[in-house]
Order: C-alpha cells, then structure tokens, then sequence
C-alpha cells in the first residue's frame, strides 16, 4: 500500500490514491471540476500552480475513456492550462501521464508540472521534474510558502470559476 506525505506534512497508507481523493479522503485544494474528472493542486508537493487533473471514475487511461469524456478531457486540460498563463504568467508547463503508477495503485491522472526559475538548477528538460519535486516536499513546506501555494489555488479557482459563468 502506498503511503503519501501531505503538503502540510501527515503521513497516511492508502489503498487507492484516486478514490482516497474523490471521498474527500486526502487533504488537498480543490480547483475546479467537471462531470468525469476534477483538477486540484497535487497533494503531496508544496510548488504553487503544481496541478493534477484525475478522473473520478476507477480507470487506467486515456485509451479507456469515451468520446464524450476524451471531449470532456481535452476541454478541462486546455482550460487549465490557459489559467496557469493567465493567472500565473508561466511560460512553461510539462504536462505528464504516467500509467505505470495508475495501474499500481490510483487512477487517471495528469500532472501540470510549472518551470520556475528555481527547478532550472534541477535540470532544462523533463528530468528536472522528480528532483525539483522531492526538493519541494523536503525544503518548501515553510508557512510563507505553503500561504502562497494556497493563494494561487485560490486564484486559480475563481478565474475557471468566472470562465464557466
Ligand atoms: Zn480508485
């Protein structure tokens, strides 16, 4: 079983990360939702705008999903990240999908990993990503930083909010 660390620092064993989140299992900021997926800030990682976008059902991949729901998908994705360029003014996103730890013990999901200036040191390409993450978890759980990432949530969740109206 799969044990997951907080933003705010709690440990807890879980047995499927995905429907942990969907009953309200896992402590973390919620941004926005539709029907079939929901996004929020990843649980685990203390990076502002840091974002995960997972379906709500019990499935592998994008290869399962129905047309209405692949429509759904790529509506929300673009959605979200427009709001991370709007809100946030990031030039760079990596968007991944990993299906190996889906299959292991969680759903669908994708991770909007923002490059800042500081996860250059990390590394330019896609390899900066793991070792800026575990950076994050270890030396960013400040009360200043933790606000921030909290701030931006919330600014992320009124602009989709006040895009849907
Ligand atoms: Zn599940």
């Amino acid at each position: 079983m799969p044990e997951i660390k907080s933003l705010y620092g709690i440990k807890k064993k879980i047995k499927c990360i995905g429907c942990s989140l969907q009953k309200g299992k896992i402590n973390t900021l919620n941004i926005t939702e539709t029907k079939n997926f929901n996004v929020s800030q990843d649980y685990e990682t203390p990076i502002p705008g840091f974002l995960i976008i997972s379906s709500k059902k019990h499935v592998r991949g994008i290869e399962n999903f129905s047309k209405k729901e692949r429509e759904e998908f790529i509506e929300l994705l673009y959605n979200v990240r427009v709001a991370l360029t709007r809100v946030l003014k990031i030039k760079n996103i990596d968007i991944i999908n990993e299906e190996i730890s889906i299959e292991r013990w969680s759903h669908f999901h994708v991770w909007l990993f923002p490059r800042y200036k500081w996860t250059e040191k990390f590394g330019e390409s896609i390899d900066c990503v793991i070792p800026s993450m575990k950076f994050s978890q270890k030396s960013m759980r400040t009360e200043k930083n933790l606000k921030e990432v909290k701030n931006t949530a919330e600014k992320l969740r009124r602009y989709l909010l006040q895009k849907q109206q």
